[in-house]
């Protein structure tokens, strides 16, 4: 038996019935690191040495007769920009090397004191800017299914990482559709909960008023488990919610009698033929299985994407504002110079190129005179965007469309045309801006490549969602995929 391919559910009975150790199954995963990743780079960082130790402890719970219950033995990867207390964090730039996180994240501590076993800090585009994960600093990484495609982005290690049985589940971080779209691309199942479900503490920011954390799984069953550990009001996050999280139960019943929405607009002219062809099989599927399907229209969805780049480039110009080189990093420039010389000496050398430019278009939207005209009027709209989402949700329990709107593209195909890139996350910003749960998961193939679906829920509907996607996931049998057609 490959220990790899056991669910949380069947590892933990396997842990019950002492069939297998939490050490045995942590040096599989850490093997298969060692066989793959050097052709698929979604590591930045292993931990070997203490996920082993990690492991060993949790066996030693285990023999004191401990239940093993959350997320107890299970194998994690964890985006590498959230910090782990003694550990490298790089947020996949060079402007913040050697910096060794003094802290751990919240989201991050809640998976270890789940019982989690930590294997090591995946690969993203610098601070989570892509949709492709090659504005990394460090490496390229591959998608599994074809490793001369993309991954997506931002939280590409993390997808491949999963997708390829180097960890059984992972952290990623989604601000404009970074764990659902590699999810999608890579073939498994990626969350990204209501803003303010899970913290943000610790968590290097993007755009601070969209980023979350969500879990990437290869079943819906995992997925929930890892969001279950990771939700709550955290006192290092004011922005974190009471709102009381879902019961188990909703992943057993099912799509009869689930209204799901289809947005018409979803189906744009110029999307990927095949993978249309895969969304309304899904919507017959589901049909079928007793949901009934509303057409819906929601014009102001449209304004989504123009709305993000705003709001991101804008924040990302304050956010990255701390990164000039002496309070992180290494001074590329001896000081002495003037400030000005010595910052741009380090910005320029250890920021990419994408860093950059939306560095200098949010300095552009946040600037006097022209906040209120962009940063404060998208804003605005954004408020008009959630509220129509809600008032689309008094007919519908759950919204279903396209992830995104190709399959893995090639690397280097969209590299250097940055409004294509854009584009990628055209199905994947409105959850963000609306501020509305959503999932992504396997839906079939198209081109000898997975294809991912989106369930979109109401503010704080989680329920619905997992409901939804396990319903759809028992119907359909996409589930957990393994990319073995590895190099
Ligand atoms: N691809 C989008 C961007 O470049 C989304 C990134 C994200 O969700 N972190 O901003």
């Amino acid at each position: 038996m490959d220990v790899k391919h056991l669910s949380i559910t069947e590892l933990h009975a396997a842990y019950t019935s002492r069939e297998l150790s939490v050490e045995a199954v942590t040096s599989a995963y850490l093997d298969s690191i060692t066989k793959r990743d050097g052709s698929l780079q979604a590591y930045l960082t292993v931990l070997g040495e203490a996920a082993m130790g990690q492991a060993d402890a949790l066996d030693e719970r285990l023999r004191h007769g401990e239940q093993p219950i959350g997320l107890f033995g299970v194998p994690i990867a964890i985006k590498d920009n959230m910090c782990l207390a003694g550990t490298r964090t790089t947020a996949a730039s060079k402007i913040l090397d050697p910096y060794v996180a003094p802290y751990t994240a919240t989201a991050v501590q809640k998976v270890a004191d789940s019982g989690a076993v930590i294997l090591g800090k995946t690969n993203l585009d610098e601070f989570a800017m892509g949709s492709s994960t090659e504005n990394s600093a460090y490496q390229k990484t591959a998608n599994p299914w074809d490793t001369t495609r993309v991954p997506g982005g931002s939280s590409g290690g993390s997808a491949v990482a999963v997708a390829s049985q180097q960890a059984l589940v992972a952290l990623g971080s989604d601000t404009g559709g970074s764990i659902r779209q590699p999810a999608s691309l890579c073939g498994v199942v990626g969350l990204k909960p209501t803003y303010g479900r899970v913290s943000r503490h610790g968590l290097i920011a993007l755009s601070s008023s969209l980023d979350q954390i969500g879990p990437f799984a290869r079943n819906v069953s995992d997925a929930f488990s890892v969001y279950q550990a990771i939700v709550g009001r955290d006192a290092y996050d004011a922005t974190t919610t009471e709102e009381a999280s879902v019961n188990r139960d909703v992943l057993t019943k099912g799509l009869a009698g689930l209204r799901v929405g289809f947005l018409e607009a979803a189906m744009l002219a110029g999307m990927d033929e095949e993978v249309k062809a895969r969304v309304q099989e899904a919507l017959a599927l589901m049909e079928k299985a007793g949901a009934k399907i509303v057409p819906l229209k929601i014009p102001s969805a449209k304004l989504s994407l123009a709305l993000y780049y705003v709001i991101v480039t804008s924040e990302v110009s304050s956010n990255l504002a701390r990164y000039d080189g002496l309070r992180y990093g290494v001074a590329q420039s001896p000081v002495g110079s003037t400030f000005q010389k010595f910052t741009t000496a380090n910005r320029s050398h250890g920021l990419g190129q994408e860093a950059q430019r939306r560095s200098i278009l949010g300095t552009y939207t946040l600037s006097k005179g022209y906040a209120d005209r962009y940063y404060n009027r998208a804003h605005e709209l954004m408020d008009v965007v959630a509220q129509d989402f809600a008032a689309a949700f008094r007919d519908v329990d759950v919204l279903f469309g396209p992830t995104a709107p190709t399959v893995a593209f090639k690397l280097g195909e969209k590299f250097n045309d940055p409004l294509t890139m854009y584009l990628s996350d055209i199905f994947t910003v409105p959850a963000n801006i609306a501020n509305l749960p959503a999932i992504s998961m396997p839906i079939g193939f198209a081109h000898q490549l997975p294809v991912g679906g989106q369930f979109m829920g109401p503010q704080f509907g989680e329920g619905q969602i997992f409901q939804a996607a396990a319903g759809y996931e028992a119907e359909s049998g996409f589930t957990n995929l393994v990319a073995d057609g590895l190099a």
